[in-house]
């Protein structure tokens, strides 16, 4: 029996401060070699042990064996030089110093798969899987072999498929694909950024999700989206061809964002992820607050297709505060189940 309002997390979650500093991204491990393997299994099972415990439905790895939920992906690959560096602004908002495309870029063994299998192992309940999206990949690297973000992408997606096809087989019931560069490159998006998400799912039969926000709780985030003004309408490009496409499942930030909530109706009858948490503070969420942004939601998207969620990943805010925040989650998507049950 299908569960009504499934909840689940965007991504990532923070990490116990035995494996890597807590609150930072790119947190360097504490552990190394042997110890390390073992350190991001058994962080892997505390994971789903405290997603288990706050109630959450559609349970994740909660990004525990990852560093970066980009770069880690594209350390697997060949044809990324990441001692050769340079300087660009990633998503149009700051400047980092990004590893550089040197050949045809591949990908010699399976990146994530034996974390899936021993997820899967863990639990019967179903599993979401995040993988970069190809054009969020392509804007953290400086590209000077193939010249093209599009054709770069392009093989990106081919290696992602590769990989979705495999974490399918481990058992994964959704893969989400994360593209918080569709927020910011529209025409890219519209011309062949959604393209490259459907090459990176064809053949797939589990669920497919694409996730789009405004990112983790960090400086350049806050502070990007303080020149957005009152209202948030960069969905409103790309949900008209997102609704047309593959795309099982679209993945937003809804809860305290100034996201006009009516614009999901440009997304009718896909499943939707609604963000009914805030990750960019640590005010813990009501319950009620939670039930009032689904019940928002509910105006726009069938009670069957609403999945509530997170805005975005976890992994900088104190492990506390995630946990208590995830139990919100839950107690939000309960009252408002119950209600949905009455009124049936
Ligand atoms: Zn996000």
């Amino acid at each position: 029996m299908k569960t009504l309002l499934p909840t689940s997390t965007a991504g990532s979650l923070p990490k116990p401060s035995w494996l890597a500093e807590p609150e930072k991204l790119w947190s360097p491990w504490k552990l190394t070699e042997q110890g390390l393997a073992e350190g991001k299994k058994d962080a892997l099972r505390l994971s789903l042990q405290e997603q288990q415990h706050a109630g959450v439905d559609i349970v994740s790895d909660g990004e525990q064996t990852r560093q970066h939920f980009v770069t880690t992906f594209i350390e697997h690959l060949n044809g990324v030089d990441f001692e050769q560096r340079e300087t660009v602004t990633i998503r149009n908002r700051y400047e980092a110093s990004v590893p550089t495309v040197v050949g045809p870029v591949s990908r010699t063994k399976p990146v994530f798969v034996d974390d899936a299998r021993f997820l899967r192992k863990q639990t019967n309940q179903p599993i979401k899987w995040a993988l970069p999206g190809p054009m969020t990949m392509i804007d953290t690297l400086y590209d000077a072999h193939y010249k093209s973000r599009e054709k770069l992408a392009w093989e990106f997606a081919k290696i992602l498929n590769e990989e979705a096809k495999e974490l399918e087989a481990a058992g994964v019931d959704i893969i989400q694909f994360d593209e918080p560069a569709f927020n910011v490159f529209f025409d890219d998006v519209n011309d062949w950024g959604i393209a490259a998400l459907e090459r990176a799912i064809e053949g797939l039969s589990c669920q497919t999700a694409v996730h789009i926000c405004y990112g983790y709780g960090i400086k350049a985030n806050t502070d990007w989206k303080k020149t957005l003004g009152s209202e948030w309408r960069q969905y409103e490009a790309v949900f008209p061809k997102l609704q047309q496409s593959n795309i099982d499942i679209i993945s937003l930030e809804c809860h305290n964002s100034h996201v006009p909530i009516e614009l999901l109706s440009l997304i009718r009858g896909k499943k939707v992820m609604v963000g009914a948490i805030d990750v960019a503070n640590h005010a813990i969420e009501t319950p009620e607050e939670v039930a009032n942004t689904l019940r928002n939601a509910l105006k726009y998207v069938d009670a069957d297709n609403l999945y509530p969620c997170t805005n975005c990943g976890m992994a900088p805010l104190p492990r506390d505060i995630a946990n208590a925040k995830l139990s919100a989650l839950s107690a939000g998507a309960a009252i408002v189940r119950k209600e949905l049950e009455t009124s049936r």
